[in-house]
């Protein structure tokens, strides 16, 4: 992409109305706008990391064995009585009514909606197991929508559900999960630790929150040093591991425990916040029984079968992933989600030897590549690349291009050298 022809309205001030800075960052580097409260468009800064950052989580559900089907946002008011949640839900549910004065809402989740066509198309205990996921956008009418896409109105989450025909079938599925979740989060390039977790609206008897740690969090989280190492998803055994996750301390507030915690030796324990990027939950036949899905079993019997869901909120990831890599200048994207690999930055537009290397390196990347042609001020391209978090940094000017030769900077350490094309385009792609 050439910036010169892009749609990536950066912002030189800060919006009055951005309070934390994932937010702001956001904005200035011209990654979203508001539409109206609590709704962004994703411009193509942000779109590409918000595709990205989607693309991990699906290979990570697909290696699990889940199936990736794709529901509608517009779900039937109906569909929600049949579990009783459409009175219970509240206001945050958005309720909509079509021409025919059908009750219609936008979805906030979709339990319902999975166990009806689960429902319809499995009648034998030989069907199951089954676990379908989607990536969609939901709508909740948050009473107070703000830090920009952390907690949106309209945001875009993964869920998964499991159906099961007994408990050790869904523990395994939701074991299953754990270790998916963890793959991603590395993948991605940060560190996510599984919390204990409430319910919450949902019920049931097991669940872990995701929180990615960052001192902007909503939750207090309370942990050991071991989740500070990374290494907790290479377990080649799930059982091993999944006793591993289990084992070592973390919770949020919510969860606390002071007898526990006073166990842990002292140069163990870490305090901190977090933000909840994803939530697994095990709630049996609560769904099941209510919707009445019902497979035969072997021996005639009716099963309901047992249910979980997973979630990951892969738009609230964009902002949390910020909040915890940032610094001064702007974001410090991770290699896997960075909406490009490295920005090409034309010192001196219109001198041949400068042009010239640069369109070489610009053929040489393609996609990777953000080119800065424009006619603009060193110092501002500087500027709005660090902004833009750009993982390498490919400086030209009329001083190396007549030697071949190209400054690199990496974003996250600030490191540069002075390189030949070569291997600097090795560097970035290495
Ligand atoms: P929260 O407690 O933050 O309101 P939740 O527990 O109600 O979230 P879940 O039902 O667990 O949310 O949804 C799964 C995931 O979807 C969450 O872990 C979070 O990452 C994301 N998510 C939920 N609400 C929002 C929102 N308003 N904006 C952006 N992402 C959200
Ligand atoms: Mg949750």
């Amino acid at each position: 992409m050439r910036l010169s022809q892009s749609l990536i309205p950066t912002l030189k001030e800060t919006p009055a109305e951005a309070q934390i800075a994932s937010h702001r960052l956001m904005l200035r580097a011209g990654m979203i706008r508001q539409m109206a409260s609590g709704i962004y468009a994703w411009l193509p800064a942000g779109q590409r990391v918000l595709s990205r950052i989607a693309q991990i989580v699906r290979e990570e559900q697909d290696a699990a064995g889940a199936q990736e089907v794709l529901m509608p946002t517009i779900q039937s008011a109906d569909l929600w009585r049949e579990s009783g949640r459409y009175e219970a839900y509240g206001k945050e549910m958005l309720r909509i009514t079509d021409r025919h004065e059908r009750e219609l809402l936008y979805g906030p989740t979709n339990e319902e909606m999975i166990t009806a066509i689960v429902r319809d198309s499995v009648k034998s205990y030989r069907d199951l197991p089954q676990l379908p996921y989607h990536i969609q956008w939901k709508f909740r009418d948050e009473v107070r929508p703000r830090f920009g896409v952390l907690r949106g109105r309209e945001f875009l989450m993964k869920d998964a559900y499991s159906f099961d025909l007994d408990y050790a079938g869904a523990l395994a599925a939701y074991k299953k999960m754990m270790l998916a979740y963890m793959r991603t989060f590395q993948r991605i390039g940060i560190t996510a630790i599984p919390m204990r977790a409430d319910t919450g609206a949902i019920g049931g008897d097991l669940s872990h929150e995701f929180h990615i740690l960052a001192p902007t969090g909503e939750s207090g989280v309370f942990y050991d040093s071991a989740f500070e190492t990374g290494d907790a998803a290479q377990a080649t055994d799930i059982e091993a591991f999944y006793e591993r996750m289990t084992s070592i301390y973390a919770a949020t507030d919510e969860k606390h425990d002071e007898a526990v915690w006073a166990q842990i030796p002292p140069e163990r324990r870490r305090e901190g916040r977090g933000i909840e990027v994803g939530q697994i939950f095990y709630f049996g036949t609560k769904y099941s029984k209510a919707m009445e899905f019902a497979v035969i079993g072997p021996d005639g019997q009716k099963i309901y079968p047992e249910m979980g869901s997973y979630g990951i909120g892969v738009s609230r990831l964009v902002g949390a992933i910020i909040e915890a890599s940032h610094d001064e200048a702007g974001i410090i994207w991770p290699d896997a989600i960075a909406p490009w690999r490295a920005a090409i930055l034309n010192l001196r537009p219109g001198d041949a030897a400068t042009d010239a290397l640069c369109e070489q390196l610009y053929a040489a990347l393609g996609a990777q590549a953000l080119y800065d042609d424009r006619a603009e001020r060193a110092g501002h391209k500087f500027a709005e690349a660090d902004l833009m978090g750009h993982p390498w940094q490919l400086i030209v000017g009329p001083r190396g291009a007549a030697n071949g030769m190209v400054e690199l900077k990496r974003r996250a350490t600030g490191e540069r050298l002075e390189l030949p094309v070569d291997a600097a385009l090795a560097r970035v792609c290495g």
